[in-house]
């Protein structure tokens, strides 16, 4: 590659490989869905160094490097790691990150972006993987490096990768994001919609409808923020209209959440009642969410509105309303199990994520995630008997498989031993109760040993994302040393 295209920001930077690969993968532009220039250029370096290089429809890149000199025997390691970047700017600045560069600041040790993400997710372990193919004096044995397309919207390139480019049967995921830990798990997911029809009637002339509203709760991932106890609005809404079934109330609408892996920041109903319950309603609901607020603390932005709006044409009448208030009740919502292995882990959980009045039918989706399939088909079960139950029914898509954590693997040894020699220490054993491409890859290629480790990023996927320039130094030094340890094994 050009010796002299190191940007200044990271000037006299090392390891000097691993910072010039990533200058260059970070000078093209790499957003989710637009990462063929970047794959055009891992497969330049493919060809101008002779190794054999594939590519596919879904935008996936496996490059295959023959072994150092007498490491002719050892075995076949993956490495991997994924093409895209999240693309996120600060609002004032004008970026176009189909056309533009990433461009790179040096600052107090860091690396990041001038107001947009970095790409340090997943350039860094990209460019530790290209560095390890290209520089000699390296002792490893074969690698084949899987640079997967479209990570971040939903691990879409590795779904789509064929099992049969990888002959290896040790995988190093070079996507995460702190040093002194490595990954050995993650849970499974999947998704659920639960329907319960119902009848709308016209509303009776002398009703009025009043919308209600809970909102600024702090929402946040479904996998990664599910133990932390964060309120689910639409859980909340139904507790809070629950004190009111009583009265002779129709629903006209109810609204609340948005993606799957979100947990529900806002929910709104609009109800229908006499004009002469109104006031009745309003106290009612004053008091109950009072209640509800106090048993909340961990949400202290948290709203309700009541609002009069213009009467509605028609609603669900009264038993149907309280039909679909059980039935939001009683589905799962939050952490359901703990992990015995591994302190701190959630092992078993399920995001009600959204639901939505549509004609005559009511929506919910919900995304039940697990470490064992066994715990994933436990809460889809749940669900389903509790839509029958309700007089509704269920569909799901095929779940997302899981990673289970190998404690005896051999090459989680390997980690350990060349941490400890390296730093001193063993490294921290996580597991993650979101996704990652390791899970689908381990379902499609049996037997795979893996473990994911990466640099110091913070921040990721916002414009704040930076790297800390020390880590990766030490995340080169360990995947150097593991590199060589495996081709002595
Ligand atoms: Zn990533």
């Amino acid at each position: 590659m050009n010796k002299n295209s190191l940007p200044s920001a990271l000037a006299g930077l090392e390891p000097e490989e691993v910072w010039r690969y990533f200058a260059a993968i970070a000078a093209i532009p790499h957003g989710s869905g637009n990462e063929s220039l970047l794959a055009d250029y891992v497969c330049r370096l493919a060809a101008a160094a002779g190794f054999a290089c594939k590519r596919d429809s879904a935008g996936n890149v496996c490059l295959y490097v023959p072994p150092s000199p007498g490491c002719e025997h050892a075995p076949v390691v993956v490495l991997q790691g994924h093409l895209d970047m999240v693309c996120e700017k600060n609002d004032d600045l004008d970026f176009d990150f189909m056309r533009s560069g990433i461009q790179l600041v040096q600052d107090s040790g860091w690396i990041r972006a001038n107001g947009t993400t970095l790409g340090a997710d997943n350039g860094i372990g990209m460019a530790a993987a290209l560095a390890a193919a290209f520089s000699s004096g390296i002792e490893r044995g074969p690698l084949e490096i899987l640079l997967t397309a479209d990570e971040e919207r939903g691990l879409k390139g590795a779904m789509d990768f064929d099992p049969s480019w990888l002959s290896g049967r040790i995988l190093l995921n070079l996507d995460s994001e702190k040093t002194g830990a490595v990954c050995i798990g993650c849970a499974g997911g999947g998704r659920v919609t639960v329907r319960l029809p119902i009848s709308c009637e016209p509303v009776p002339a002398a009703h009025a409808a009043i919308a209600v509203r809970i909102s600024g709760l702090r929402g946040g991932h479904s996998g990664l923020n599910i133990h932390e106890n964060r309120g689910n609005a639409i859980k909340l809404l139904a507790a809070l209209l629950n004190t009111v079934r009583s009265m002779d109330i129709s629903l006209c609408s109810l609204t609340g959440g948005d993606k799957h892996n979100a947990i529900p920041r806002e929910a709104a109903a609009v109800l229908s009642l006499p004009w002469s319950q109104i006031e009745q309603l309003r106290i009612r609901l004053d008091t109950a969410y009072g209640a509800l607020a106090r048993g909340c603390p961990q949400e202290p932005a948290m709203m309700m509105s009541i609002t009069e709006i213009d009467p509605q044409q028609k609603a669900a009448p009264c038993s149907n309303f309280s039909r679909m208030l059980d039935l939001l009740q009683a589905l799962p919502s939050g952490v359901l199990a703990m992990s015995t292995d591994i302190p701190g882990l959630v092992e078993t959980s399920c995001n009600l994520a959204a639901a939505r009045m549509q004609g005559s039918m009511l929506y919910i989706d919900l995304m039940p995630r697990s470490s064992h399939i066994a715990g994933l088909d436990t809460v889809t079960g749940q669900i389903q008997a509790i839509a029958g139950l309700a007089g509704g029914d269920c569909s799901s898509e095929k779940p997302y498989p899981g990673w289970e954590p190998r404690l005896n693997s051999p090459v989680l040894h390997c980690v350990e031993t060349v941490h400890q020699k390296l730093f001193g220490v063993k490294p921290h054993l996580e597991a993650t109760h979101a996704g990652l491409e390791c899970g689908i890859i381990g379902e499609k290629c049996s037997g795979m040993d893996m473990l994911s480790f990466g640099p110091d990023i913070v921040d990721c996927h916002s414009p704040a994302e930076k790297v800390l320039i020390a880590s990766v130094e030490k995340f080169w030094l360990l995947l150097c040393g593991v590199l060589e340890n495996i081709a002595k094994m």
